[in-house]
């Protein structure tokens, strides 16, 4: 599926407009703050529900109204798919796929593959495990289809189990409970672990390849689960996982928290044996991210026979003149929309021009 074309009213500082896009490479440039980032917030939210800067709806409405609505029109010559999101202040959000409202957000994730690359990616090799889970997360939910509703069930589970803990903590009449909560967690729980460990799995493998064509460099992806789980059968994964809850019940009671599961996983990513974290220099770590969005974009071809569409988020200015060559001509075949400040430089099949919220086809 690519876009084809774009309907915006009231989103932060963008003008009423319908854009058109080319199903190649569309070069989106213009000075600062003239709405080039908000062009491609709207395209990742028309793709997952969720704003990329993790913005909340108040804040994407202009200034000076009080509702914003956007409208995609996708196409891939056989198919055709239009997503609508509209939101009025104070009141809920309205999804609508094809005219038909739908009733939660997990419906619309996977209808339109996206993947997008912005500097503060770089948080996901520097940043905190949260940020790294949430990474895998949105990307496994684009190509799993039950796997957000299992992410979504496991957080509601433990939250009643952190909430029941509370409760323990002064009251053991109600431990009953707490093992019913430790089965459905483990239920939960163990099918993102094993999800997660074989996206791992499959990202390392091309990432391998990514970074040492980029660089001559050895790259080594490793999930880790705080349950020591190494394996990929699932009963096994449910039974060690069930053991490691029960055994920290009297734990978990003391602090109030569940100390074992996927909420506090974390993946490595090794460059030449050492954590990048921790020891790459800031380029290492930006040709990391770039491996993990190129690899991204390649499995989720892989696993779902559509390319997605490519957001890059002023991301060329960052690379030397080799990376920007190599991300040219990986990209090449896929739809691309890629924000600069400058048109020179950057060869396109369309130029749209942005000023003052407002584009000019060129
Ligand atoms: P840069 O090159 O600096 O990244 P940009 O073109 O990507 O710039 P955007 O991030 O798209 O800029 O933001 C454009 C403008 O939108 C900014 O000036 C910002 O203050 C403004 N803006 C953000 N939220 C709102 C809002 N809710 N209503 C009106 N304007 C907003
Ligand atoms: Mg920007």
């Amino acid at each position: 599926m690519y876009l084809k074309e774009l309907f915006i009213d009231n989103f932060r500082n963008l003008k009423k407009q319908k854009i058109e896009f080319s199903n190649k490479i569309n070069i989106l440039y213009g000075k600062n703050a003239q709405g080039k980032s908000n062009i491609l917030e709207i395209i990742r939210l028309l793709s997952i529900g969720k704003s990329f800067r993790n913005s909340k709806n108040n804040e994407m409405v202009n200034y000076n109204s009080s509702y914003f609505y956007i409208k995609g029109v996708f196409d891939d010559d056989i198919d055709k798919k239009i997503i609508e999101i509209s939101y009025k202040k104070d009141q809920n959000r309205v999804i609508r796929i094809n005219n038909n409202k739908i009733k939660y957000t997990i419906q619309l994730v996977g209808n339109i593959l996206t993947t997008i690359f912005s500097p503060e990616d770089l948080n996901i090799i520097k940043g905190s495990p949260s940020i790294r889970r949430r990474y895998i997360d949105t990307t496994i939910s684009m190509i799993r289809r039950n796997y957000l509703y299992n992410l979504l069930q496991y957080n509601k589970v433990l939250y009643n189990r952190n909430k029941l803990l509370k409760e323990l903590r002064f009251n053991s009449s109600n431990k009953e409970l707490l093992n019913i909560l430790d089965e459905q967690i483990v239920n939960y729980g163990s099918k993102i672990i094993l999800y997660r460990q074989q996206y791992i799995k499959n990202l390392d493998i091309v990432i391998k390849k990514l970074l040492y064509d980029i660089s001559g460099e050895n790259a080594n992806l490793k999930y880790e689960n705080n349950i020591n789980i190494d394996t990929e059968n699932i009963i096994d994964i449910k039974s060690k996982y069930l053991d490691n809850l029960k055994n920290s019940q009297k734990n978990d009671i003391k602090y109030c928290q569940t100390q074992f599961g996927p909420h506090r996983d974390d993946f490595k990513f090794n460059i030449n044996g050492y954590n990048s974290k921790i020891y790459s220099s800031q380029g290492q770590q930006r040709t990391a991210v770039l491996c993990l969005k190129l690899g991204e974009q390649e499995i989720i071809l892989k696993e779902t026979g559509s390319k997605p569409i490519l957001l890059l988020d002023d991301v060329m200015s960052e690379l030397d003149m080799d990376r920007q060559k190599y991300i040219y001509n990986m990209i090449q075949g896929s739809q691309v929309i890629i924000t600069h400040v400058d048109k020179k430089d950057i060869d396109g099949n369309k130029y749209l021009h942005i000023q003052d919220g407002f584009i000019n086809e060129e």
